[in-house]
């Protein structure tokens, strides 16, 4: 069980170690409690192509990064707190096999695996420390997710207007509420959406005028009832990007990358085997 690791010296090695990876560019990881259950490559749907990102999985955070030296150095260290995460396996696609999607309340992605066992051992541990953490904290799930940006290379046209055709004059640009692929025209408004960033945010027409229905709905039965559970405010980790996604590559970060390695799961009987689910 994981909880044997909380206070072992290598679970606090580990962490060191992944600390030290990611250098000044991340944020301190070693906290009273917390365990590194896991960590490996996985491939993540950017906005223009997979990539290669790896992850760590800790019992109250998933962890991710672009890999600069593989095991040695990483950078654009990304934080998600797992109360906020929900799985939603893919069906095999073609080349994009092994995927899954998590998502998030103010960022959803999807990710793929080597292999189908490794998938189902990703999911499986992932699931697990949502679990055990939710019912640890008392806290409730993340009721509501962000929306999974389409990716540029299958929208040629504007979704929305079906007419605008992407140049490299005419930009594509994502709505922030549905993920959709769309035209200026079609997104010139922008709509407060509190999970994802304090300002508001570019959002198709289709959305705006939804988003816009359903606030006067709201204001209306606000006049009865004042509190609305929804308001949640900004939440601290900057997802107030402008229109480019973050996941730049660095130079040696080949977009073809395959770690050989298979992703490594501290929570067993043993720490040297991975494969091992939790044993109760
Ligand atoms: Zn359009
Ligand atoms: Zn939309």
């Amino acid at each position: 069980m994981v909880d044997r690791l909380v206070n072992s010296e290598a679970n606090a090695r580990r962490i060191e170690g992944v600390e030290g990876c990611f250098g000044s560019s991340g944020q301190p990881l070693a906290v009273q409690g917390r365990v590194l259950v896991g960590e490996g490559v996985l491939t993540k749907m950017c906005r223009k192509k997979p990539k290669a990102r790896q992850f760590f999985l800790f019992n109250d955070i998933l962890v991710y990064g672009n890999i600069i030296i593989n095991k040695k150095k990483y950078n654009k260290q990304h934080v998600i707190p797992l109360e906020e995460v929900k799985l939603e396996s893919l069906e095999d696609d073609g080349q994009f096999r092994n995927g899954w999607l998590i998502r998030t309340a103010s960022k959803s992605f999807a990710v793929f695996a080597a292999t189908s066992t490794e998938k189902h051992e990703w999911m499986a541990h992932i699931e697990k420390c949502i679990e055990d953490l939710l019912r640890k904290s008392g806290k409730k799930a993340a009721e509501e997710h962000a929306a999974v940006w389409v990716p540029d290379s299958e929208a040629h046209v504007c979704m929305h207007c079906k007419r605008n055709q992407f140049t490299v004059l005419n930009r594509r640009h994502h709505c922030r509420k549905c993920g959709a692929v769309v035209c200026g025209p079609c997104s010139n408004k922008k709509f407060l959406l509190p999970n994802q960033a304090s300002k508001p945010l570019r959002v198709c027409l289709n959305c705006y005028d939804t988003l816009s229905k359903a606030k006067a709905q709201n204001n209306q039965n606000n006049l009865n009832s004042k509190n609305d559970p929804r308001d949640k405010g900004c939440l601290a980790e900057s997802s107030c990007e402008d229109d480019t996604d973050d996941d730049e590559d660095n130079l040696n970060n080949r977009p073809d990358y395959q770690s050989p390695d298979q992703p490594k799961f501290y929570g067993s009987a043993n720490a040297d085997v991975g494969n091992d689910q939790y044993s109760k």
